[in-house]
Formats: structure tokens, C-alpha cells, sequence
């Protein structure tokens, strides 16, 4: 075991470096008409500005917010899922009473992806921290895997299939072209994303939490909560195949989960090649906290080891 764990190491620091040389801004798909990156993330930072100006902060949530996104980050390099990306994370909670969360494209140069988190989780539905986790790792990927710039250039380009087929065909007027685009811009707050989109995010999220060490069961649960708030239900719409499909990645996510906590155990038991610990940011993520479903103490300590700042950053939004 103890040379296995010597191997990830290895493979983790190769992966950090790695890491560094490259950037990936979304683009994991092609085809998209409306919406291109940097007006996407102009628009969210407006968007996300709007959202603050009607709600205040929550410094405590944003704070408990931010040490579980800083996990599941880490978690990445851990797991293996998005662990080339680079990413930069802006994390919000606000004092709203709504019960959803929402993310948007950003540019990592510059503020990062946006999640911001609605006070209904914190007050309402009384998301345990694990269950968090599975929020903040379901926006992550989203946005890692481009979606709500990708649902909301759907969106726009179905509501107006003439001027969509005259900017494909490249006949559309810059005028023409802008009022698209702005079309697409326009819905980034307010998408709701495909089925496929959901299983996918549910899927990674359920992988980049176990990693990070809070049970995957608690996924399912902050699911059943969310299955209660009509916001949730209109932007990330539960199906009876989406939750068979939670199910049953239920338990390649465990496993993961044990795996993890197995794999950083060890060597903390026996005190040799001890994780660096002191190459984390103040604060973030020494101990499992507070109702994280999380069983093994050494497992959410150890995996963060793998240096946030390396993979992505996060912002404590205030
Ligand atoms: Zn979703």
C-alpha cells in the first residue's frame, strides 16, 4: 500500500504540473451559435452583480461555502475528473430565501467561475455540509463542462431558428449577429438544463465528493431536498431516469469514497511520508466538518494535499 500511495503521489505532482501549462475555458463543445466565451462571462458577471445587489452576503455560508469547494477542487487531482482543467472559482452564498443554487461561465484570467448559493439551502433545507458538497461539486462541473453557456446558446438559437441559420450561414448582419448573442447572453441566469446535461453533472459530482472524502449517499439526499424547491425543479429538473442513474453510480461513488480514505489512512497511521498538510491554504479543509457524512478523519484531511491553488483557486466572494 504504501508504495501505491508513493505512485499517486508521483502521478499527482506530474498531474500539477501539467495542470499549470494548460487552459481550458470551457469549449467542450462545439457548435455553438450564439454565445461566445468572453460575452458569456461579461454577461454572468453582470448577472452575478444583479443577484448581489438584490441580496446581501452571507459571510458564514460563504465561508463554509468555500472550504468544501476548496475539497472538492483538490478533489480533481484525487480522482482524476477534469484534473487538466484549469479553473478559478468565485463561491457566493446570499441571504435569499430561495432553495437553489446557480452558476455561471467566467474567465479564469479574471473572476473565475461563478456559484453562487441560495439561502434556502442553508436555512430551508439545512444542507449538512456533505450534502453541500454534492451542490457546490454538481455547479463545478457545469461549468467545467461548459453547460450553462452551451443551455442558454440552445435556448436563444430554438427561439429564433431565422436569424440562428443566417449567423450559421454567415449572412446575418452584425447587428443581426449582436441582437443573438445578446438573446443567448440573456437566459445564463435563468437555463434549465437537459437531462443529459444533469446526469452528467451527477455523475462527476458524485465521484469529485467521494474523493474529497463526504459520502456519496449524502448526493441523494441533498437531492430529495431539492426535489421539494420549485426553483431547483426548474433549472436542474429531476427525472425518474436521472435518479436511476444516481442510483446506480451510488456505488462506483463509494467506493471511490473508500478508496480514497484507505489510501490516506495508511500513511498517517504509520506516520511515514506524511501528506503536506502545511502546503494548504489557511483554513481550508484540515478537518471534515460538521455534518459531513464522512466516517474516516484521515481521508478529507489528506486529500486536499493535492495544493488548490495549483488546479484552480477559489475566491471567498466577499
Ligand atoms: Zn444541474
Amino acid at each position: 500500500m504504501a508504495s501505491l500511495f508513493r505512485s499517486l503521489v508521483v502521478a499527482l505532482s506530474a498531474t500539477l504540473v501539467l495542470a499549470g501549462c494548460i487552459t481550458t475555458n470551457g469549449g467542450s463543445r462545439e457548435n455553438f451559435a450564439a454565445l461566445p466565451p468572453e460575452v458569456a462571462s461579461t454577461r454572468s458577471e453582470r448577472d452575478v452583480a444583479a443577484i448581489l445587489a438584490r441580496n446581501s452576503r452571507n459571510p458564514s455560508w460563504t465561508a463554509r461555502a468555500v472550504r468544501i469547494a476548496e475539497r472538492l477542487n483538490a478533489s480533481r487531482e484525487w480522482t482524476g475528473e477534469f484534473h487538466k482543467q484549469e479553473t478559478k472559482w468565485r463561491v457566493i452564498a446570499v441571504n435569499s430565501r430561495i432553495t437553489n443554487f446557480q452558476s455561471f461561465p467566467g474567465d479564469i484570467a479574471k473572476t473565475g467561475y461563478h456559484i453562487i448559493l441560495h439561502g434556502g439551502l442553508f436555512s430551508g433545507a439545512n444542507l449538512g455540509d456533505a450534502e453541500l458538497a454534492g451542490v457546490i461539486g454538481h455547479a463545478m462541473v457545469h461549468e467545467m463542462l461548459d453547460d450553462t453557456r452551451f443551455a442558454a446558446d440552445s435556448e436563444a438559437t430554438a427561439e429564433k431558428p431565422t436569424l440562428t441559420a443566417s449567423v450559421r450561414k454567415g449572412t446575418a448582419s452584425p447587428e443581426q449577429k449582436a441582437a443573438l448573442q445578446s438573446a443567448a447572453a440573456g437566459k445564463l441566469a435563468t437555463v434549465s438544463y437537459t437531462e443529459k446535461m444533469e446526469i452528467a453533472a451527477d455523475r462527476h459530482a458524485m465521484l469529485l465528493m467521494a474523493g474529497a472524502g463526504y459520502h456519496p449517499r449524502a448526493y441523494i439526499t441533498a437531492w430529495e431536498k431539492l426535489g421539494k424547491s420549485a426553483e431547483a425543479m426548474k433549472t436542474h429538473p429531476l427525472s425518474t431516469r436521472r435518479w436511476a442513474e444516481m442510483r446506480k453510480n451510488l456505488q462506483n461513488a463509494i467506493s471511490t469514497y473508500d478508496k480514497a480514505a484507505r489510501l490516506t489512512a495508511k500513511p498517517q497511521q504509520r506516520q511515514t511520508r506524511p501528506v503536506q498538510r502545511a502546503s494548504q491554504k489557511p483554513g481550508a479543509a484540515a478537518k471534515p466538518a460538521p455534518g459531513a457524512v464522512a466516517k474516516p478523519e484521515s481521508a478529507p484531511a489528506a486529500v486536499p494535499a493535492a495544493k488548490p491553488q495549483q488546479g484552480g483557486t477559489i475566491d471567498w466572494g466577499l
